[in-house]
């Protein structure tokens, strides 16, 4: 009797992990809002001067990552989690870490953001280019999901990465993707953050995709959440796929590699400008964003949801 029972909780137990969706509570728990504003409102402090390497606050923000990174249990995937490349002369580095023992040959996914901005410019006025929106906000939102993340074990390679010198033309991206496709490194698709601070015009908790019908990204985030990805007109008209860091693994890699972002074009006034700062940006709503965001990679990590690029279309 005793062993019928061993059984036969056994079998009730492997099939709600089977069934049942990730915790919902647990991620409320675990991506709090005091902590998004927290981590957002240091990035885009004056202290970080625009986490640009001329003005030097890149390489604090980047030491910001690490440690946070240490903290939670996100192994370095190179040593001191760096990925070194130089730009104009200045040696800079992406912060690239892994949920995990990496294991080669592994199906890999990608997480990242770029930490960089403009940094410092002019004489008078405010001279420092916080970039909270672009891109302390998309930075948050890859270091809190890759904290909730190492906190549960997965069968796939979770690699985490926040870029250099995306402002000086994705160069921390290219580095990085040449560098894994070099090391064989078995990516099967990758999603980037940009700008999630204001928003979307169309409603709370949502965000849109840049390369929307070049692959089931969408229709499998959909799935998971229903109506949080977005298709927006402008994203195609200007070909935002390809201006930002996604593109140097769509390049490198011809898996999906797209973004996720809430700026649209008619909510938020100071993109690039000295302006971008914490003080602007709706945490709550970003907050919402990333445990959204965590929630439908964590599902499509568990379900092992295949992403994959449609065959190219006519238009
Ligand atoms: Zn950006």
């Amino acid at each position: 009797m005793k062993k019928f029972f061993f059984h036969l909780s056994c079998g009730i137990a492997l099939q709600l992990t089977a069934q049942n969706n990730f915790d919902q509570a647990e991620i409320r728990q675990q991506i709090y809002a005091e902590e998004t504003k927290e981590i957002l409102f240091t990035l885009a402090s004056d202290e970080m001067k625009g986490r640009d390497t001329k003005s030097g606050g890149y390489y604090k923000a980047a030491d910001f990552v690490a440690a946070y990174f240490k903290r939670n249990n996100i192994q370095a995937f190179y040593p001191a989690y760096r990925d070194s490349l130089v730009t104009d002369s200045l040696v800079t580095y992406n912060i690239v870490g892994s949920i995990g023992k990496y294991i080669p040959g592994k199906k890999t996914l990608l997480i990242g953001a770029h930490l960089d901005h403009i940094g410092v410019k002019g004489t008078e006025g405010d001279t420092i280019f916080n970039g909270a929106n672009d891109n302390a906000t998309g930075s948050t939102a890859v270091m809190q999901i890759a904290a909730f993340l190492a906190q549960h074990q997965w069968e796939q390679n979770i690699l985490v990465a926040l870029f250099a010198d995306e402002e000086k033309g994705l160069k921390g991206a290219y580095h990085l993707a040449k560098r894994l496709k070099e090391e064989k490194v078995n990516l099967a698709y990758m999603v980037n953050f940009e700008m999630l601070g204001i928003t979307l015009t169309t409603g709370t908790n949502q965000v849109y995709m840049t390369g929307f019908k070049l692959s089931n990204m969408e229709k499998e985030m959909n799935k998971v959440s229903p109506d949080f990805v977005r298709f927006l007109p402008q994203a195609k008209e200007l070909n935002l796929f390809k201006r930002s860091d996604n593109y140097a693994f769509y390049e490198a890699f011809n898996v999906p590699a797209q973004t996720l972002s809430t700026f649209d074009f008619q909510n938020y006034d100071f993109y690039h400008k000295a302006g971008d700062e914490g003080e602007k940006m709706e945490v709550d709503n970003m907050n919402q964003i990333i445990r959204t965001a965590a929630y439908t990679l964590a599902e499509m990590l568990r379900k092992d949801t295949v992403i994959e690029m449609y065959p190219p279309t006519k238009e």
